[in-house]
């Protein structure tokens, strides 16, 4: 069952205190580059570093009696779902490729969560947390095809419209899509003409290609800047591909070289450390590839980035990460 805008507010209720209201602040910058006020929503301060804190306490909230979680997980979800398991007392064990940066696992780790390193796709994590399922009766809890994760992250898009009820436009950073349907749901039930727009690298972007198909397909996880957005939407995905075909108006694909200079324009113009996730909808704006008619909103969804590798970007050194090689560019401001 779809998630509904009573869900959404029953699970505002739920993190209240622990992951909601993180500032929307605006980006001087973004304002002048574009001519229209563009403003932040900092997920990048939540308590695990990113926004997936919201659905996951939202999901372990809604267990009764379960003996433990689990799931698979690019390194956010699985560090929410590993802080809200320790706060109930119930173990969680994260499933995760080799594609995830040790930062994330590490993270996971220190929250006491058990951590398997299975293949090079989401896809041979999913089957490990299922077998987990079957096996050792842990519950799984998905990252983006979820009708309590979609409402938690939903509670973003219920801040973003009380906060700034003039917002015209949204950009939110597609991977799963459980952001952007539950953010959507909200927003559009409140201010229904606003245009609400995703975004993914070129990379393997599996909504993009699932849209265009009209049915979930398979793509080839490929390294990317923006790791967080990896992985397949699943081919019996029930809730977030529906809901991102009703209610977005469009997906925009960047790439890798438009991700590495927004995340130095986000860096040393307005001084924010963040994931190349993150900047997707920023990179989108200094490439004319989304135009503004009035206030607009993107999220900064999170911060757990290799250190070392943002250290490289800044510094505008080339980058590797598996088959993925860019030339390093010195930050030289984007007129
Ligand atoms: C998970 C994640 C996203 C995308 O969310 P989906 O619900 O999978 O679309 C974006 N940014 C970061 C940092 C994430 O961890």
């Amino acid at each position: 069952m779809q998630p509904t805008l009573a869900d959404i507010l029953a699970a505002a209720r739920v993190i209240t205190g622990v992951a909601d209201h993180t500032p929307l602040v605006p980006s001087p910058f973004l304002t002048a580059h574009t001519g229209h006020e563009v403003l932040l929503k900092l997920e990048n301060i939540q308590p695990i570093g990113a926004f997936k804190l919201r659905g996951a306490l939202n999901a372990v909230a809604a267990l009764d009696g379960a003996q433990g979680v689990t799931c698979c997980s690019t390194g956010n979800h699985g560090r929410g779902v590993a802080y809200a398991a320790q706060q109930r007392g119930l173990r969680a064990v994260i499933c995760m490729s080799n594609l995830v940066p040790e930062a994330k696992v590490n993270g996971i780790k220190a929250l006491g969560a058990e951590v398997r390193i299975c293949g090079s796709s989401q896809d041979e994590a999913l089957a490990e947390a299922q077998r987990l399922v079957a096996e050792e009766g842990l519950t799984e809890i998905s990252p983006f095809d979820d009708p309590h994760v979609i409402a938690g992250q939903g509670t973003i898009g219920l801040e973003l419209l009380a906060a700034r009820p003039d917002l015209r436009t949204l950009l939110i950073p597609l991977s799963g899509g459980g952001l952007a349907a539950g953010v959507a749901l909200a927003a559009r039930r409140i201010s229904p003409d606003i245009r609400i727009i995703g975004l993914t690298m070129d990379r393997g972007a599996a909504m993009h290609d699932s849209l265009k198909a009209g049915h979930p397909v398979e793509v080839v996880e490929r390294a990317s800047l923006a790791d967080s957005l990896g992985g397949g939407i699943g081919m019996d995905n029930k809730l977030s591909f529906a809901m991102c075909r009703d209610l977005l108006d469009d997906v925009i694909l960047v790439s890798e070289a438009e991700i590495y200079h927004a995340m130095q324009a986000l860096y040393y113009e307005d001084r924010i450390v963040a994931e190349g996730a993150c900047v997707v909808g920023i990179a989108a704006l200094l490439n004319g590839k989304v135009a503004l008619d009035g206030p607009a909103a993107t999220i900064i969804t999170g911060r757990n980035m290799d250190m070392d590798m943002h250290a490289r970007i800044m510094a505008g050194q080339d980058v590797t990460l598996g088959d993925l090689h860019l030339p390093g560019q010195v930050y030289k401001g984007t007129s």
